[in-house]
Order: C-alpha cells, then sequence, then structure tokens
C-alpha cells in the first residue's frame, strides 16, 4: 500500500504525519525496513538498470558519488524516458526478483507485537507494490520514487524528496522523524545501503548489512551485522530490550 504523498497531485497538502489518523495510541516501536537489497533479496533497482540500460550507468552513479552527490542528482539523469512498458518491466521483475524468504514471518512477529513496520525506498513503486502483493504483503505502508508510463516510456518521479540532506530521492530520514512525531519509544532501521545512511544514523537499532554496515562502523553508529531476516527476528527481542535498558538507566 503506498503511502500518499504529501501532496495529492491536486494541490492540496496533506498532513506529513501520515499514520497516526490510522493508529490513534500509537505504537511505542516502529520498524523501517530498505526494500532493496533488505526487503529483497537482490537489489532490483540496480537489476532493472543493468537490463534495460546495459551497466553505463553506474559510471554516472560513481561520479556523482566521488562528488559527495546522491541519488536526487543522479536518478532524473538515468532514467529519462525508458523505452520500455509497465508489462515488459513486470516480466523481468517476475524473472529475476523476490522478496526475502524471511520476511513474511518477520512481518509477522511485527504484527503479533504491535509494532508499526513500513518500508522506506530510494527506489521503485512498480517493483515494490509488484513483489509485496505477490507474498500478500501490500497492507505494509511504503514510501519511494514512482515510476510514471507515458507512450512506452518510463520515466521517474519522486514525491518525497525533501530538503532534508538535499542529496537522496526519496530521504528516509523524514520518516525517522516522522515516527518520533507519532511518538514512538524506539525506532528501529534495517537497511543496505547509501540511500540508508541517513535514516539509520538518527535511528535508535540498527541492523545493517553491506555498504551500510561499513557506513556505520566507520561513523561509530552501533548496528546489528545481519545477512537475511532470519537473523534480524533472532536477534531482535534482544536488541529491543537492550536498547529499553539503556534509556532507562
Ligand atoms: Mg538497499
Ligand atoms: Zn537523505
Amino acid at each position: 500500500m503506498p503511502v500518499t504523498p504529501s501532496w495529492n497531485g491536486k494541490g492540496k497538502r496533506k498532513s506529513d504525519n501520515m499514520f497516526k489518523r490510522d493508529l490513534p495510541n500509537g505504537p511505542d516501536v516502529w520498524v523501517l525496513c530498505d526494500f532493496d537489497g533488505t526487503t529483497s533479496v537482490r537489489d532490483v533497482q540496480n537489476m532493472l538498470l543493468d537490463h534495460f540500460l546495459g551497466e553505463d550507468w553506474r559510471k554516472i552513479v560513481q561520479a556523482a558519488l566521488a562528488q559527495g552527490k546522491k541519488s536526487s542528482e543522479y536518478m532524473p539523469r538515468i532514467y529519462t524516458d525508458w523505452r520500455t512498458t509497465r508489462e515488459e518491466m513486470i516480466r523481468v521483475i517476475d524473472e529475476k526478483a523476490q522478496i526475502d524468504p524471511y520476511f513474511p514471518e518477520f512481518v509477522a512477529y511485527c504484527q503479533q507485537k504491535g509494532y508499526h513496520l513500513e518500508i522506506v525506498s530510494d527506489g521503485l513503486d512498480i517493483y515494490i507494490n509488484h513483489l509485496l502483493a505477490k507474498e500478500k504483503l501490500d497492507f505494509i505502508p511504503f514510501t519511494s520514487n514512482r515510476l510514471v508510463f507515458d507512450n512506452d516510456k518510463a520515466r521517474i518521479e519522486s514525491p518525497f524528496q525533501s530538503d532534508f540532506c538535499g542529496l537522496c530521492g526519496n530521504c528516509k530520514k523524514r520518516r525517522v522523524l516522522a515516527a518520533r512525531k507519532a511518538d514512538a519509544q524506539c525506532v528501529v532501521y534495517v537497511g543496505d545501503g547509501i540511500s540508508d545512511e541517513c535514516p539509520a544514523a538518527i535511528s535508535d537499532v540498527v541492523f545493517a548489512k553491506d555498504r551500510l554496515l561499513a557506513y556505520c562502523q566507520e561513523h561509530h553508529i552501533p548496528a546489528q551485522p545481519f545477512v537475511d531476516f532470519s537473523q534480524v527476528l533472532e536477534a531482535f527481542p534482544r536488541a529491543l530490550d537492550e536498547y529499553w535498558v539503556s534509556v532507562t538507566k
């Protein structure tokens, strides 16, 4: 279930704090999960870029990152009128992408505990919607960029772009701040990449792998390493207990 952006396309603003209405008492724990390479087994966005563009897009990304820039700078340049249809893209997604097999169990655990779980992605709505629906998990709210198809061409829109850092297509920091605003007592972040740096730095408990883990180590951000959601699930209760102890000392 994609989260409605703060504008509804008709120039009318909605509240930034989207979940307060749905969750009157506000859960104490918010779990924010990155999608690509975290909720999904592999990075679906990179896979699609490789499939449709060859590997040249990586040079554009590397050049931007070397200049200290991030996705808000390079994504609009990469997603310029891709010649493809929605059907073709779904076919490639079905062929090459899947959700972490342990993720549904983790979702069930969060539901049972009453934790609020959402996906925060700097990727694309098309595969997040499709892959979650396949697992009957499309009730999970998410924010992401959006792929728009026009005359068999695709382009990107970033409805959640904000000035928080000015670097990300969808700065995920925004959802950590939304959790604080909704009186969350603990914000847990699960991620693996560059777009997870902003939110991980201000979350309470972090599960990290790959590039995000290296970033956390480099910046002295405490983080629990994980490989897949079976490990997140296993380590979650203790990580939360340790956090409660640390804040009540
Ligand atoms: Mg990722
Ligand atoms: Zn950011």
